[in-house]
């Protein structure tokens, strides 16, 4: 029994389950990969949507043809902005291989420098189930606070917020290819590995946390799974964890708010699906929905932005405009300047 399960759950893993790159590395085995990736990710999401069509939603006929025409609207597949979208492809694809990779990596690595330095700590987990548990619990802990810190600073900080907007000038959300700039991809990157790292290996070390080759298998299925889940997060069918357990974990349905170009809903949930939304609360960026709230949200960075006046109307507009905006809020205000000049030209009466 256990090892039909367990052949069972090979098969599953190998064919259904969306993972990192497995061919060799070379385009066309990557190109591969990725339309493969992306295959497996809309089989869950519709899977997924299937399930709560029928058993949740109250809307629409409950035929398949209903089904597929409320979880796959042509309104969002013909939409200008999810053409823009498809030309980003290879860009959204090389993000989704790299998120989770190698979270369990940079704490590991802390933690091994940590005992290096310091000498290891008088007692320890050792590296059974409950040290690897530990070391992803401990490595996504890390990744989401310092996912957060980054995504805090892109809405707070004129400069990189240039860079995050791309995130925020869709006008239509759809799973898996949603567009970020390269930009951004990196800092996010850069936070998520080294700030996850220092934090998820610090945890580590002080409780006794060996590092263990085998975190990085037991986070390559977490991954996958937070993958399928963060998929709703770009998407019209809301999921939620309940009220209670919302208010813990972060749960697919606050993320359209995220985006909404709607004054109140502006620079609001930060966090990511299955993370704390604790974050949000302490930094005062919490938006809890109303029931419903989801079909009232207009897409996009603001509602000045939109349609013919969207920033990133096109790919190279996406691409290269945020270069040229984020430089020119360097540059000191016009009103600041004239004020500058006026003040110089008083002191020297
Ligand atoms: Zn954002
Ligand atoms: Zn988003």
């Amino acid at each position: 029994m256990v090892d039909r399960l367990s052949a069972l759950w090979q098969w599953v893993w190998e064919y259904l389950v969306p993972h990192g790159a497995s061919r060799q590395q070379s385009i066309p085995g990557f190109v591969l990969d990725s339309a493969e990736y992306v295959l497996k990710s809309y089989f869950w999401f519709i899977l997924v949507s299937l399930f709560i069509y029928f058993f949740f939603l109250r809307k629409g006929p409950r035929t398949l043809g209903g089904a597929f025409n409320h979880i796959l609207p042509k309104k969002i597949y013909t939409h200008p902005s999810f053409k823009v979208d498809l030309s980003i492809v290879p860009l959204a694809w090389f993000l989704s291989f790299t998120v989770y990779a190698s979270l369990t990596l940079g704490a590991g690595a802390m933690q091994l420098w940590l005992s290096s330095t310091f000498g290891p700590t008088s007692y320890s987990l050792g590296t059974g189930a409950l040290a690897i548990t530990l070391q992803v619990v401990f490595a996504l802990l890390g990744a989401d606070f310092a996912r957060f810190l980054w995504h805090y600073q892109a809405h707070k900080v004129a400069f990189f917020w240039e860079f995050h907007k791309g995130h925020h000038s869709p006008e239509v959300l759809h799973p898996v290819l949603i567009r970020t700039h390269p930009v951004d991809m990196i800092i996010r990157l850069a936070y998520m590995q080294v700030g996850g790292g220092l934090i998820g290996g610090s945890l580590m070390y002080v409780t006794g946390v060996q590092a263990t080759a085998a975190a990085a298998s037991a986070m390559a299925v977490v991954g996958a799974l937070l993958h399928i889940l963060q998929m709703f997060e770009h998407s019209h069918i809301p999921i939620s964890f309940g009220k209670t357990l919302d208010r813990i974990f972060y749960p697919p349905h606050f993320h359209p708010f995220h985006h909404s170009a709607l004054i109140q809903h502006r620079d609001k949930n930060l966090g990511i699906t299955g993370g704390l939304t604790l974050w949000d609360k302490v930094f005062g960026t919490l938006y809890i929905p109303s029931p419903g709230e989801m079909d009232e949200i207009e897409f996009g960075a603001t509602l000045e932005e939109r349609g013919a006046h969207n920033p990133h109307r096109s790919f190279m507009r996406f691409l290269v405009s945020p270069f040229v905006e984020a430089f020119r809020t360097l540059r000191p205000r016009q009103k600041d300047a004239a004020l500058g000049t006026a003040t110089l030209e008083q002191l020297a009466d």
